[in-house]
């Protein structure tokens, strides 16, 4: 078991020192002798596995070490000392963070949930890579979820539905984020999982002959254009497609025919440079285009999107980007820093810094508001809208470029610009039009917020503002005028 692990590892990091890794393994190993999991496994292999999930994103050392010890004190009588002492602070401590985030155990799931999540976020701003055990271990033990209990599962895998797969997202870790969301899928809706997995195999084989035709049709065309590319169709997850059929209100045949491509180049100017090219040789669709470019997501995903009908009226959903922004969309805040060994970051590639800082300001900000709410309901409510993936780019008059989760409102936008703009912000024009504060931005909009200075925030404002960052200065006014 441990040649699996260091062979992986192997895989991107060639020179690696594997004492440690090794150290770990043993003590693990020898620790939890005895002890066996739901499944009557032995409950180290699930401490291998986890250690596996991060290796398959590429972690370093002493985060897979980490992983190897994560529940040995929560369920050993090894103490935090010694594991200090045989490890070092940077490994123990990881352990001592996952380790508290642990399980609370409340009457109502939910109060547990926004506990652990609250302690989740907390763990942030000492080490990121805390919550990434975290991650993998719920992806473990989502895979090995049909040995509890049938309440214990639904309560399971409808959280990792709910707020592990959207913060997966939110970090920008599509691998996990689509892996969650099957397997808790597969839990809630075992019936619909079971059809539509059906289906997806058979459509596969008969997809395969339309991607094949595609590919040959698409690399006729490029190959002469002297600029570096390489094709491949993209795996679509069980769950996105059966989200995409309830909100469309379409059946599986109906949207099954659309073929994902995707299209991997090795600058910014040869993405637009190959979208030229297959808009010149192909129909695109109008209104299909979306340049996330230029302006990333939230997440900081990139990707030009298109989607062009080819011979036959076949539709491919086509993803230019350039492998950077590959490794980024697939490792997410994993793909930008390799910890050095005394636990500095160190960064590689370019645009990093700006990515990794985007990334923890944004949690950094998460934990300022989470102090404020009080309310478990609402925390959780809060913390998913902010991971929510889908959103709005709406502009200034000046051109500015505000970011807003989808549903969003003038409020949310006000607040967005500066603080003050939000306390005295009385209404909005959207394209020369008033409208009511609790008008729904659409991307492309230009919104200009109308101020006056005898405005105050209200209790009704947090009715009308979605964003933590709206509604949590909101909430500090009314407190401050309070008192
Ligand atoms: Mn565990």
């Amino acid at each position: 078991m441990l040649t699996e692990l260091t062979d992986l590892i192997k895989g991107y990091l060639p020179e690696a020192d594997f004492s440690i890794l090794e150290k770990a393994y043993n003590f693990a190993k020898t620790a939890h002798a005895g002890q066996s999991r739901a499944s009557g496994e032995d409950f180290f292999s699930h401490c291998v596995e986890v250690a596996k999930i991060l290796a398959s994103i590429k972690l370093d050392i002493p985060t897979l070490s980490a992983a190897l010890l994560h529940d040995i004190l929560e369920d050993t009588t090894v103490t935090e000392a010694e594991l200090k002492k045989e490890f070092g602070d940077e490994i123990a401590s990881m352990v001592e963070g996952v380790t508290k985030i642990g399980s609370y155990h409340f009457s109502d799931p939910e109060e547990a949930h926004a506990e652990n999540w609250r302690k989740m976020l907390l763990a942030v701003t000492k080490d990121i890579r805390v919550i990434l055990i975290k991650l993998a271990d719920r992806i473990h033990n989502l895979k090995t979820i049909k040995y509890l209990p049938a309440e214990k599962q639904k309560d399971i895998a409808s959280e990792s539905l709910n707020l592990y797969a959207p913060f997966a997202q939110r970090l920008g870790i599509y691998k996990w984020k689509n892996e969650i969301e099957d397997l808790s899928f597969e839990v809630l809706e075992p019936e619909e999982y079971k059809i539509l997995f059906e289906k997806i195999s058979i459509s596969k084989e008969n997809n395969a002959q339309n991607i094949d035709l595609w590919k040959k049709l698409i690399t006729e065309k490029l190959e002469g254009s002297g600029i570096n590319f390489r094709l491949s169709a993209r795996p679509k997850n069980l769950y996105g497609i059966y989200k995409k059929m309830q909100r469309q209100n379409k059946s599986f045949e109906e949207i099954q025919d659309v073929i994902g491509l995707r299209l991997i180049t090795d600058s910014v100017a040869n993405c637009y440079g190959l979208l030229g090219l297959i808009n010149t040789y192909f129909s695109p669709i109008p209104g299909s285009f979306t340049d996330y470019v230029s302006l990333p997501k939230m997440n900081m995903y990139q990707s030009l999107h298109t989607s062009i009908i080819g011979p036959g009226n076949i539709t491919a959903e086509i993803q230019i980007r350039t492998e950077e922004m590959h490794r980024r969309a697939e490792y997410g805040i994993a793909a930008h820093w390799r910890y050095k060994e005394k636990g500095e970051i160190q960064q590689t590639g370019s645009q990093v810094t700006e990515d990794v800082e985007n990334k923890l300001n944004w949690l950094r900000q998460v934990l300022e508001w989470q102090q404020d709410l009080k309310d478990s309901k609402e925390f959780l409510a809060t913390f998913k809208a902010e991971c929510e993936f889908e959103q709005v780019f709406v502009f200034t008059p000046k051109g500015k470029v505000i970011k807003l989760p989808s549903g969003a409102t003038p409020i949310d936008f006000a607040y967005a610009i500066h603080s003050d703009i939000g306390d005295h912000c009385f209404g909005a024009k959207v394209g020369n039009k008033i409208v009511p504060l609790n008008y729904e931005l659409k991307s492309g909009e230009i919104c200009e917020i109308l101020v006056k200075k005898s405005v105050k925030p209200t209790e009704h404002w947090l009715e009308m503002a979605i964003t933590a960052n709206a509604r949590s200065k909101i909430r500090k006014y009314l407190r401050e005028e309070q008192k």
